[in-house]
């Protein structure tokens, strides 16, 4: 069992890097905790293009000249928690939907159509609406369409997990949104969600039932980002120790702005993301880094082939925002709007190659 630690030695840990040890973090090949604690301070935002560049050079060499894309499909946005910073809460007064099984079939055609070939499938935690049964029932019809088909729902056991991957689904991503352990009860104001531990022990279930692809993370904006990275590192590490096997990717979902009106509780920008982004893949440089359309589009051009590997387009956020022209009803709104072949071309233009497929569904072993 993975045991976050304390969020504010974590913090204080950061805050005593100097100079000295962040070049010293710089220096390595194979860096420790420590060191990443080092990049993530104040004290190394002087060296943010030294780290850029190391950055950059690691993602070429292990990823090479590539950039893998993927949209969201959200089913519903029903959700029975009462999460003080998201749109779908259930206190807010939204258009409230989830997809038939026809209708989420229909939006998958649409992104199959404008040539994804990687999904992830996103809902609300809310049972009543959307279960195992249904999200089996969905990754069924869906499997011999796309070559992966990730989700991003309520957090369920390692037996619905495995039930889940054997119907095809290929990847899991499950957020902490917070590490820090006071501030997560705070924002977290009912519901199952409430269950710290048991969120955290998430990704430890999902790699237990054999899926290809664990994807962890945290809202930028409710806690110290640094402390969040360094956390993050933590965890990161441990899994892959504990699953030598299984691929891990980090997200990095800056708030937006949502219903409900929260105001962020840190300002996170783009400096800081960016800073989060170099000393992670520094720390670990297998590890996919996920930039989605929450950030503008400037930024991700300018970050392409630094650091991330994978980026979300054309991407609406709202239960059958594909199929019709508004958007009511969706969790947030995004930041770039282009669209997939806007984007390929935008990769392309920068001498990248954009990929819509990187699996296949005949590599994956049932268990
Ligand atoms: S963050 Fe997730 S669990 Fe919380 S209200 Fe939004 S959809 Fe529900």
């Amino acid at each position: 069992m993975f045991y976050s630690p304390d969020f504010r030695m974590l913090s204080r840990e950061i805050s005593q890097a100097g100079p000295a040890d962040v070049e010293r973090a710089l220096g390595r090949k194979r860096l420790q905790l420590h060191d990443l604690a080092a990049l993530l301070s104040p004290a190394a935002e002087p060296f943010l293009q030294k780290m850029a560049a190391r950055s950059a050079d690691i993602t070429l060499k292990r990823f090479g000249r590539t950039t893998q894309l993927y949209a969201p499909i959200y089913l519903s946005n029903y959700c029975t928690n009462r999460c003080a910073y998201c749109g779908f809460s259930a206190d807010n007064l939204i258009k409230r939907k989830c997809l038939t099984l026809d209708e989420a079939e229909q939006e998958a055609g649409i992104l199959h159509d404008r040539g994804f070939q990687h999904i992830l499938l996103v809902s609300g935690e809310a049972e009543s609406a959307v279960d195992v049964d249904y999200m089996e029932a969905i990754a069924l019809r869906l499997r011999n369409k796309f070559a992966a088909v990730a989700i991003e729902i309520q957090p369920m056991s390692t037996e619905h997990y495995r039930r889940l991957f054997n119907a095809g689904i290929t990847a899991v991503a499950v957020y902490q949104e917070t590490y820090d352990r006071d501030l997560y009860k705070t924002v977290h104001l009912s519901g199952k969600k409430r269950d710290f531990d048991y969120r955290l022990e998430t990704p430890a279930r999902v790699a237990a039932a054999g899926m290809r692809e664990v994807g962890i993370g945290a809202l930028l904006g409710l806690a110290d980002w640094r402390a969040e990275g360094l956390a993050i590192g933590h965890h990161l590490n441990w899994l892959r120790r504990e699953f030598w096997s299984t691929a891990f990717t980090v997200s990095f979902p800056r708030m937006r702005p949502a219903a409900g009106e929260f105001e962020p509780l840190q300002i996170v920008s783009e400096a800081n993301l960016s800073q989060l982004i170099f000393a992670l893949r520094l720390f670990d440089p297998d590890v996919g880094l996920i930039v989605s359309t929450r950030e503008e589009e400037r930024y991700r051009d300018g970050m392409l082939g630094l650091g991330p590997t994978r980026y979300s387009a054309g991407s609406c956020t709202a239960p059958g925002g594909y199929g019709k022209s508004d958007h009511e009803g969706e969790q947030f709104s995004v930041g770039d709007h282009r669209s997939l072949d806007e984007v390929c071309a935008m990769i392309r233009a920068k001498g990248f190659d954009p990929v819509c497929k990187d699996w296949d569904r005949e590599f994956q072993i049932s268990n």
